[in-house]
This record gives C-alpha cells, sequence and structure tokens, in this order.
C-alpha cells in the first residue's frame, strides 16, 4: 500500500492530518444523486482506505457500521485515511429499495460510464472520484431481499492483495467468490485495488449485534495494517470456503428453514420444510453433501428454483 504523508487531498478539498470532514459529491447528471463522502486524514502517515456501503439502498447493516467505526476513530493517534461513502445509493435507500430509480442496480454499473445510464454515471464517478485515489476497499452489502447471510467476506483468494487484506479480519469466514460483473469489487480489482465485500446479516433493518461484529472486524483490520494499534488476533478461527453454491427449492410452496446460519450439516440432514397448504403436503428440503449454511432464505413463500440455502464447503487447513 502507498504511505499518505502530511496533508491529503480529494474531491478539490485539502484535509490537514489530524482532522475529519465531509464532502458533498454529486455522482451523476441525471437525477441530481449526490452522497455524503466523510474523511478522516490521521496524523500519521499510513495507507488510504476506502469503505463503502448501501450500494443496494436496503442494505442497512453497513451503514450503521461505517458510523459506529468512523466515531471511534481519534485522527491525532491514526495512521493514514479512511474515506468512507456510508450510504452511496441516496435514492435507494431513502425509498427502501436494493435499486437506483426503482430499477439500476449500481452494483452491477462498475467502472461506470459519465455518459451512461443513471447507474453508469453515478459509478463512473464514485471510481474516478474516490475508489481510484485509495489503496484499498472494503464493501459492505447484506442478504438481498428476503435472505439473510452469515457474516462473512467474499473475497477472490486468487489475487495475493486480497488474500492478504482478508487475513486482516478477526474472526469472519472467507469465502473464495469471484466478483460479480459490474460489481465495485471487479472493477477495483481490475484497476490493481485490493477489494473484498463484507456480507453482514439481512436487508430492510438493523441488526446490532451483528453491527457490532461488523465493527470489530474493521477495527481488527485497522490494526492488521497498522493503521491503529489495535494487537492482533488469532488468525486460526477464520474459516475459508471453496466450492458451494445455492440449493433450491424443487418445490413452490411455506418455506420454514430447520438449520440455521453457520450449521454444518451432513449430506441427507433435513434443512427445511416446504408447506403446500393447498394439497396439505410436506416436502422435506435434505442437505446434498456435506457443507455449511452460509446464507438462508427467510421463512416464506418460494416457487420452483427459489435459492433456500447458500452452503460453502471448508478448506481445513494443512
Ligand atoms: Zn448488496
Amino acid at each position: 500500500m502507498t504511505i499518505n504523508v502530511g496533508s491529503f487531498e480529494l474531491l478539490n478539498t485539502h484535509i490537514r492530518p489530524a482532522t475529519r470532514c465531509t464532502i458533498q459529491l454529486d455522482l451523476g447528471k441525471i437525477g441530481g444523486h449526490s452522497t455524503s463522502v466523510e474523511i478522516i486524514n490521521g496524523r500519521n502517515p499510513g495507507p488510504v482506505l476506502c469503505l463503502t456501503a448501501a450500494l443496494h439502498g436496503d442494505e442497512l447493516n453497513g451503514i450503521e457500521i461505517i458510523r459506529q467505526l468512523m466515531q471511534g476513530i481519534d485522527p491525532e493517534i491514526f495512521c493514514g485515511v479512511i474515506v468512507a461513502v456510508p450510504v452511496v445509493n441516496q435514492d435507494g435507500y431513502h425509498h427502501k429499495t436494493r435499486y437506483v430509480d426503482g430499477v439500476g442496480d449500481l452494483n452491477r454499473s462498475f467502472p461506470g460510464d459519465q455518459n451512461g445510464t443513471c447507474c453508469q454515471q453515478m459509478a463512473y464517478t464514485l471510481f474516478t472520484e474516490v475508489i481510484s485515489h485509495c489503496d484499498a476497499v472494503i464493501d459492505v452489502h447484506t442478504g438481498s431481499s428476503g435472505r439473510e447471510n452469515l457474516p462473512q467476506l467474499r473475497v477472490d483468494l486468487s489475487i495475493k492483495q486480497n488474500e492478504v487484506l482478508s487475513s486482516g479480519f478477526s474472526r469472519l469466514s472467507i469465502i473464495q467468490s469471484n466478483p460479480p460483473r459490474g460489481s465495485l469489487r471487479e472493477a477495483s480489482s481490475l484497476s490493481g485495488i485490493p477489494a473484498l465485500v463484507m456480507e453482514i446479516g439481512g436487508s430492510q433493518g438493523v441488526e446490532p449485534e451483528k453491527v457490532l461484529l461488523g465493527v470489530e472486524a474493521l477495527q481488527a483490520l485497522l490494526g492488521s495494517i497498522e493503521m491503529t494499534a489495535v494487537p492482533p488476533f488469532d488468525p486460526e478461527f477464520q474459516r475459508v470456503y471453496y466450492g458451494g453454491g445455492w440449493i433450491r427449492s424443487e418445490r413452490e410452496g411455506i418455506f420454514i428453514a430447520k438449520a440455521c446460519l453457520g450449521d454444518v450439516v451432513q449430506a441427507g440432514d433435513i434443512l427445511a420444510e416446504i408447506i403446500d397448504p393447498l394439497l396439505s403436503t410436506t416436502y422435506r428440503v435434505e442437505a446434498p453433501l456435506h457443507c455449511t449454511i452460509l446464507g438462508r432464505s427467510h421463512n416464506q413463500y418460494v416457487g420452483q428454483g427459489t435459492g433456500l440455502f447458500r452452503v460453502g464447503i471448508e478448506r481445513v487447513p494443512i
């Protein structure tokens, strides 16, 4: 990572050492989309770390994680710079939806286009004005509507810098994952900026226990890359998952989960029931193999093909 010394400049603003500030950034020419960029420039030199949340506007845990983390930082004893954009998609945030203007998925629009759609313009501005000036990116998400995720990091471990970055996060599980096309994570990686996604909980609400876990994980990261003096943690608790995927519904009906996030299940274990109240039938969902439950649908009506459980296969440490 590069080392920032003295004043830090971003968005035509000089931020003196040992200070913090908030800058408004207009993200696009269409629709007047703007957002707040919060910056802490530490007294001492160090890397420039970017934190983003709510690219999907209804994913609230990350907003609160960043707020609590930033509040707890003393710029006088901090090394380097944090550039935080806690509510990237303010339109979705205000309308309680994942999307921009009801249809556009911002996290499938990177690296963006200054003359493109609204989402592409927002992605372009965020990437060129903010992300490209940072040494690493942590993008915080939650499960999409009707789903929840075990707190986890999604990382392309084939990139050494990503692997090093992910090893700094306390006990959060690591899932090998190639970035989705058009995601901030993909665009950052293609530009040589280490990037990973922290997935934590579900959308629409704020989950205080998971928020605290996310804050502690980021505090551990700050210590591991020597931006703060947090003592190192024992990395043996960090589980790494490869392979896996979705277990999808073969029936329609009311899904009632029996397995919980983090459960380690064996082939044939009963994970859930799908009840058809019209035919008075109960269908049992079984685990197809030995795996860990990393994501789960809420108990709700499901159709054929609906993703019920996202599972992973743990890599056993050698
Ligand atoms: Zn998301």
